[in-house]
């Protein structure tokens, strides 16, 4: 009766879960030709001191353009390469191929600070994702201090044996920051328990930042647990500068967001950091 039920519920509603199912079929068979066609690419986007002036490392974030689909956003594909496990390859992927080229830049001068990439919980999970790891940055020739692993809340809930995984990634060497914070559902207990680098304040809080008591409230919150807990922090999505400044009065270090640089390609990247060059603040850059 089930089954039938649920036949009948699937028809109701059959255009649009039809729609729905195509495109999901599409993505994912597309994902799987992606690496081999050479779809994929890696965008960059700075990490800043809030004045704007030093440059503290960049996130990687990969892009897809799609032969058959055009540009597709990982809002779009990478729930998809979750649910259907090709994420394990994406990922590793991104990580050879941003650790590649971020010890490229870090030998000719061109970049210091460290290097963040997105991990998802299904890579977490993959008891062969810490050797990957330091396979990877051997070969790369970076140090595991370069390397920032940025993890959600959500994702953390759904991998089994978490703290021993991440106490491992951690005592490589390696950074972990707790990405889109405050939109997730982390206990004080699993923060305290867990080995965190850093906080990074999801963009929805920030954004009416200025204006909102209730964002202001949660931002501050966030930011007395950070120092409690001995944790560094970042705000992601900052697009203006009353935000930045806000941000700066309450204490805050680090930033992310529009109002400094979008994500860029690896050559608008460069760019980017040349064009720096000669402005105030940013002789302190390459004492190596
Ligand atoms: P995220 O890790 O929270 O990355 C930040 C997202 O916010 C990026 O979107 C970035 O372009 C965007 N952003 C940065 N500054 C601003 C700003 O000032 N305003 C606004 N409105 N947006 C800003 P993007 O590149 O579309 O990535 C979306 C999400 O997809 C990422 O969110 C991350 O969760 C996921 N993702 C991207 N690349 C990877 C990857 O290689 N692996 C995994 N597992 N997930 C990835
Ligand atoms: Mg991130
Ligand atoms: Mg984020
Ligand atoms: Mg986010």
């Amino acid at each position: 009766a089930a089954k039938t039920a649920g036949r009948n519920r699937f028809e109701r509603y059959h255009p649009r879960m039809a729609e729905v199912a195509n495109e999901r079929l599409a993505i994912e068979q597309g994902l799987l030709q992606a690496m081999l066609n050479g779809e994929l690419s890696l965008h960059w986007q700075p990490q800043v001191s809030l004045d704007g002036r030093r440059v503290v490392g960049a996130e990687a974030l990969l892009r897809w353009t799609s032969v058959q689909l055009g540009q597709v956003g990982p809002d779009r594909f990478i729930p998809v390469a979750e649910e259907s496990g090709i994420i394990r390859s994406l990922g590793t992927w991104v990580l050879r191929q941003s650790l590649a080229t971020w010890a490229e830049w870090c030998r000719a001068g061109l970049v210091q600070g460290r290097l963040a990439i997105n991990v998802s919980a299904l890579q977490l999970q993959d008891d062969t994702f810490i050797d990957v790891l330091a396979r990877e940055l051997k070969e790369a020739g970076l140090q595991p201090q370069d390397l920032e692993i940025e993890v959600t809340e959500t994702a953390l809930q759904r991998v089994p044996q978490v703290e021993q995984r991440l106490t491992r990634i951690a005592d490589l060497g390696i950074q972990i920051a707790l990405d889109d914070f405050g939109t997730g559902y982390s206990s004080l207990s699993m923060l305290k328990l867990l080995p965190l680098n850093r906080l990074k304040v999801d963009r929805a809080f920030v954004h009416d930042v200025v204006t909102t008591p209730s964002d202001q409230a949660i931002v501050r919150a966030i930011a007395a647990m950070a120092d409690a807990l001995g944790l560094e922090l970042i705000a992601e999505g900052v697009e203006e500068e009353d935000q930045r400044q806000w941000l700066a009065n309450l204490g805050f270090k680090e930033a992310q967001g529009w109002l400094f640089a979008k994500a860029m390609s690896g050559v608008d990247f460069m760019r980017w950091l040349a064009d720096r060059d000669g402005t105030p603040g940013h002789a302190d850059q390459g004492g190596a």
